[in-house]
């Protein structure tokens, strides 16, 4: 896991889970209260198994934003790209379960404190320093901080940063799926590394077939590395050179969330030092290896972060 810095970009928040699937949060006898938000989770996947990491984003000054605080810095994450707006609440999820173990979210963003970080307010310094800059799509939803993730990512990539995308659609956010498609594509080519599900994959390409050839429709000439996740049929990987696919392992899921936040923030742990790793197929299969345990123990306990694996956890769901 290397040392140098991981810069996650976007929101943290919290998300109110029913206790029990198939009635709606207002129904359920009981909920937890979740720190998530997908960058957040990057962070601390890159925390949990030895790597440095910063999040970057807005919280509300309220109880919610500084608990969400203390949550990075307890598990180690640099706290010092996160600005409090003093008017905003932070951001909510309200989850329900349903019978067939999906999730349906409804949210509090209202604005919410998130999508009112400015350009003005990004910590440039601390993106500067970063070797890696990771971000994800839902603030470019509205301004301004559709404006500061563009300024953030701009910055980043003048500083030498290689840029990690994750869309993370979560279409209820968007006033329309074409919206949400034409936006996620803006900014396609400015990434080095892309992570998309087998979900995103057909969404932004339109087509029903998980295979290669609706993959490298997405491919764009600058691109390093684009990563597909399967859930437990693994993951798939391309590059200009070569592409394959890498095994999930065999876990007791009980809760998917998070995963592919950890296989990605363990991705980046493992490269961050070392980017000739996306030139060298077989050093890559190791790493997606990697990741693939990181995400399928992250399946194994209920909620994101607390199912965040550290490294020892790792090697031995490797070792077997
Ligand atoms: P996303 O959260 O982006 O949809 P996935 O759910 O595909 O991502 O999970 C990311 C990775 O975590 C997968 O590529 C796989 O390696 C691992 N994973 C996810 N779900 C499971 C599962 N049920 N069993 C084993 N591994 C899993």
């Amino acid at each position: 896991t290397g040392n140098g810095l991981i810069v996650s970009f976007g929101e943290m928040l919290i998300d109110f889970v029913p206790t029990v699937s198939g009635v709606s949060l207002a129904e359920a006898p009981g909920f937890l209260k979740a720190p998530g938000g997908a960058p957040a989770n990057v962070a601390i996947a890159v925390a949990r198994l030895g790597g440095k990491a910063a999040f970057v984003g807005k919280l509300g000054d309220d109880e919610f934003g500084h608990m969400l605080a203390g949550i990075l810095k307890e598990n180690g994450v640099v706290a010092d790209g996160i600005t409090f707006d003093q008017g905003a609440r932070t951001a909510l999820a309200f989850v329900t379960l349903r019978a067939d173990g999906e999730r349906e979210f409804m949210f509090y963003r209202n604005p919410s404190a998130d999508m009112l970080l400015k350009p003005e307010e990004l910590n440039l310094e601390l993106i500067r320093s970063a070797k890696v800059f990771h971000y994800g799509s839902i603030s470019l939803i509205v301004e301004p901080c559709r404006s500061a993730h563009l300024k953030a990512m701009e910055v980043a990539k003048e500083a030498g940063c290689l840029l990690s995308y994750d869309p993370n659609l979560r279409l209820p956010l968007w006033s329309s799926a074409d919206e949400a498609r034409k936006q996620i594509l803006s900014i396609w080519d400015k990434a080095d590394l892309i992570k998309v599900s087998d979900v995103e994959l057909e969404f932004l390409t339109g087509s029903d077939k998980i295979d290669d050839a609706a993959a490298l429709s997405l491919w764009h000439p600058n691109l390093k590395l684009l990563l597909v996740t399967l859930g437990e049929k693994g993951s798939r990987y391309y590059t200009k050179n070569f592409h394959g696919s890498v095994d999930a392992f065999h876990v007791n899921t009980v809760d998917t969330t998070g995963a592919g936040d950890s296989f990605v923030g363990s991705l980046l742990s493992k490269i961050v030092d070392d980017q000739s790793i996306l030139e060298d197929e077989a050093r890559l299969r190791s790493v997606l290896t990697y990741s693939n345990a990181c995400g399928a123990i992250t399946t194994t306990k209920k909620g994101a972060i607390p199912a965040l694996p550290n490294d020892e956890e790792v090697l031995a769901l490797i070792r077997g």
